[in-house]
C-alpha cells in the first residue's frame, strides 16, 4: 500500500497541503482530483521525492520513504509535458533509465522489445521524437516509465497535451497497462470524467485537504459536502 500520514507542505509562509492522508491498496488505480491550485501536483511530487514534506510521513508498504531520493523509491512518473530526449531515437529514449542502472545489453533489448510490442511502437524504434505524432510520443513516454518495471506509477495530467480524440484512447491505454502490469498507480487530474472513469479509489481535494475518499460511485451518490457535490455534479 502507498500511505501518506498527516502530510503538511508549506512553501515559505503559504501552506499548500494541510494534513493529507492517503491509503492506496496494492494494485489499485487511485485518482487525485480537484480544482486548479488545490495541491494535486505538489502531493504527487512529494510521493515522487521531488519535494520534501514539511510534516508527516510517506510509506510504500512497510518501507518509510519520506527522506529517500527519487531514484531510490522504485517509481516512474509520467508528466503532462512528457519530455522525450529530442536528439535520441525512440529506442535510446526507452533504454535511458535502464542504462543509468547499468542493465546488460541482452536484458535491455528484451525489455525494450516487450514494451514496444505492448504499446504498439515497435515500428517506431529508430525514429526521433520529432517524427512522431502526439499520441505516439505519449506512448513512448509511457514505455519509458514501464520499461523499468517500477512498483508505483505517478501520472500528472498525462492527457492534457493531447487532442480530444486521442485523450480517450490514451486514457484507456493507461488503465490497460496498469491492469496488465499489476502495478499501483496514482493519477492526478482536474477532469471529473477522467477521474470517475479511471479510479478504483478516488480522492477529492480542495484547499490542500482531502474532502472525500472512496469509490467514485459512492462519492458521487453520497457527497460529503457542497464542494464535492458541486465539483462532481452529483444530483441534488
Ligand atoms: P493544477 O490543476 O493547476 O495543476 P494543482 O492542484 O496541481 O493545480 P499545485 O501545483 O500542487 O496545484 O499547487 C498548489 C499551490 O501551491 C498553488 O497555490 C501553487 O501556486 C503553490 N505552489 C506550488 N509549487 C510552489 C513552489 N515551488 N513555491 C511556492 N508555491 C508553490
Ligand atoms: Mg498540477
Amino acid at each position: 500500500a502507498v500511505k501518506a500520514q498527516n502530510i503538511v507542505k508549506r512553501f515559505g509562509e503559504v501552506t499548500v497541503l494541510r494534513g493529507v492522508e492517503l491509503d492506496i491498496p496494492d494494485g489499485a488505480f487511485a485518482v487525485l482530483v480537484g480544482p486548479s491550485g488545490c495541491g494535486k501536483s505538489t502531493l504527487l511530487r512529494l510521493l515522487a521525492g521531488l519535494e520534501q514534506v514539511s510534516e508527516g510521513k510517506i510509506l510504500f508498504g512497510e518501507r518509510e520513504v519520506t527522506q529517500l531520493e527519487p531514484r531510490d523509491r522504485d517509481i516512474a512518473m509520467v508528466f503532462q509535458s512528457y519530455a522525450l530526449y529530442p536528439h535520441m531515437s525512440v529506442r535510446r529514449n526507452l533504454e535511458f533509465g535502464l542504462r543509468l542502472r547499468k542493465t546488460d545489453a541482452a536484458t535491455m533489448n528484451q525489455r525494450v522489445g516487450e514494451v514496444a510490442k505492448m504499446l504498439d511502437i515497435a515500428h517506431l524504434l529508430e525514429r526521433l521524437p520529432k517524427d512522431l505524432s502526439g499520441g505516439q510520443r505519449q506512448r513512448v513516454a509511457m514505455g519509458r516509465a514501464i520499461v523499468r518495471r517500477p512498483a508505483l506509477f505517478l501520472f500528472d495530467e498525462p492527457l492534457s497535451n493531447l487532442d480530444p480524440a486521442l485523450r480517450t484512447q490514451v486514457r484507456v491505454d493507461i488503465r490497460k497497462q496498469h491492469d496488465e502490469l499489476g502495478a499501483t498507480s496514482v493519477y492526478v487530474t482536474h477532469d471529473q470524467v477522467e477521474a470517475m472513469t479511471l479510479a478504483d479509489v478516488l480522492y477529492v481535494l480542495e484547499g490542500g485537504e482531502v474532502q472525500q475518499r472512496g469509490r467514485p460511485i459512492d462519492i458521487y451518490d453520497e457527497p460529503r459536502n457542497c464542494f464535492v457535490a458541486g465539483f462532481l455534479g452529483s444530483p441534488a
